[in-house]
């Protein structure tokens, strides 16, 4: 498997490549603004065949109009932030940047397993920061990247137009039962694992 990270962005935004090394295929994990040149230079022998959104914030899609088109491929955002890809800022947060709209081609549902290469990806819905927030979740290699519902020592912001924060207390149960070795690759700042993040179970007290 091969994982690569760019932060990008006024926000530091991860934008990733994950990979499956047997065959070479790989997808993109949220293409954020100025992104689009390292991930296609950082891909250059990999077969990139789709882009996964984790949420439709416009700093987890400032170049996905670009990545779309310059690879040619197709979009899975979860429904419920479907209309924010479509019309970015049309979620009522403020842009900092113009951002392009796409249409994306798939729904992510719960529990959906997508294959990239030999990897197993399965989608977790995780609402709270954004009403279609997921996580990608990798069972057998032990990974999840977690968007902006769960980052190191910290959670995605719940002041957000979009935001439930009683969403996001439910979400936060899904994770905190996962393996405690289990790598996370959350949408800003540095990677964690599941067991390091031993606050899980008190988040909503720590964080309401
Ligand atoms: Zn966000
Ligand atoms: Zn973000």
């Amino acid at each position: 498997m091969i994982i690569e990270c760019y932060p990008s962005g006024p926000f530091e935004t991860n934008a990733y490549i994950l990979a499956c090394n047997e065959t070479s295929k790989g997808v993109i994990i949220d293409p954020a603004p100025g992104s689009a040149d390292a991930l296609i230079k950082g891909s250059a022998a990999i077969k990139i065949e789709a882009i996964l959104l984790t949420h439709s914030h416009w700093d987890h899609i400032g170049d996905l109009k670009k990545i779309k088109k310059s690879f040619d491929i197709p979009v899975y955002v979860h429904p419920a932030d479907r209309g924010n890809i479509v019309k970015p800022g049309s979620d009522g947060l403020p842009l900092m940047d113009k951002i392009e709209g796409v249409e994306p081609e798939f729904d992510l549902q719960e529990g959906e397993i997508i294959e990239v290469g030999k990897l197993k990806v399965i989608v977790i819905a995780t609402p709270g920061h954004t009403p279609g927030g997921v996580c990608f979740y990798l069972d057998k290699e032990k990974i999840l990247f977690s968007g902006d519902t769960l980052f190191k020592g910290s959670i995605g912001n719940l002041s957000f137009p979009t935001a439930s924060p009683s969403d996001m207390w439910h979400s936060l149960k899904k994770l905190e039962h996962l393996p405690p070795d289990t790598v996370v690759y959350p949408g800003h700042g540095p990677s964690t694992t599941i067991g390091d993040e031993d606050w899980l179970p008190k988040a909503q007290e720590l964080f309401s």
